[in-house]
């Protein structure tokens, strides 16, 4: 088997994604349970004993919820930055007034590549509110993945990292007059549309129509907010902008879901 993508979960209750070439099978990032992890894992027929390891995009609860559980489970390595593993550390300090207990913490540094058996890692730094959040450009047996969620807005260096991908990963987070109109504080309204915050569903459709350079096979919308926007705006908003891209082989638009495992992109 060549090179597969399996989101297992996505949005603001939870994200977690495993990314598998014919070696090596790691998870990007952890937050659902581990046990509903390891069900989801299952139920695509998959064993979640083969991990080798758990990549970190930031330590907001939705990204690591699950992480200390999975990690002593599965006795695999955490690979995080330095600052996002001391933010990790304090959380669930406060938390549970014991520091986490895991087999080990490999830190890496943005812009900084590493390899994960035979699957090349590339975090690049990305605008969130978080202590020093990133994406993931993955690639493995002559695969390339873009991998970024939780974002204020695409920056040029972003657009950059995601360039020659097979496989985008991208968050549509939230439809701006659902989003205004809705239930949310005005406070954490303005959070989610900052500079720092989420991306939006116009705000992606700009990446597409203006940097995207079209060659992915597969476009993967995630982090969809539940309460500020429907899988279906987020879909037309992303068709509309790729247009005449679309294709039976190059730009097929799926949606990340919450509550269950898309079934798993093979390349
Ligand atoms: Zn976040
Ligand atoms: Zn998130």
């Amino acid at each position: 088997m060549a090179v597969s993508v399996s989101v297992l979960a996505s949005g603001s209750r939870g994200n977690t994604a495993i990314v598998e070439s014919s070696s090596t099978r790691i998870l990007v990032d952890a937050g659902i349970s581990c046990r509903e992890t390891f069900k989801r894992v299952r139920a695509l027929g998959g064993d979640p004993h083969s991990l080798s390891a758990i990549v970190i995009t930031h330590e907001h609860a939705d990204h690591v919820y699950g992480l200390g559980a999975l990690a002593r489970s599965l006795k695999v390595p955490i690979f995080m930055t330095g600052a996002t593993h001391q933010a990790w550390v304090r959380s669930v300090r406060d938390a549970t007034g014991e520091p986490p207990e895991v087999p080990k913490i490999e830190v890496f540094f943005p812009g900084r590549g590493f390899r994960i058996g035979d699957i090349e890692v590339r975090p690049f730094t990305i605008p969130h509110d978080a202590a020093d959040p990133v994406g993931f450009a993955l690639r493995a047996e002559g695969v390339k993945i873009g991998f970024v969620t939780d974002l204020g807005y695409v920056p040029a260096s972003v657009c950059d990292h995601l360039r020659g991908s097979d496989v985008l990963i991208l968050e549509s987070n939230h439809d701006l007059e659902m989003l205004r109109g809705g239930p949310y504080p005005w406070s954490v309204k303005q959070r989610v549309m900052s500079r720092v915050g989420h991306l939006s569903n116009d705000k992606l459709a700009e990446f597409f129509a203006r940097d995207y350079d079209g060659r992915a096979a597969f476009i993967v919308l995630a982090h969809l907010s539940e309460q500020n926007n429907h899988p279906e705006i987020a879909r037309s908003a992303a068709e509309m902008a790729l247009g005449h891209r679309r294709s039976l082989l190059e730009n097929r638009v799926l949606l990340a879901k919450q509550s269950e495992a898309l079934e798993p992109l093979r390349l």
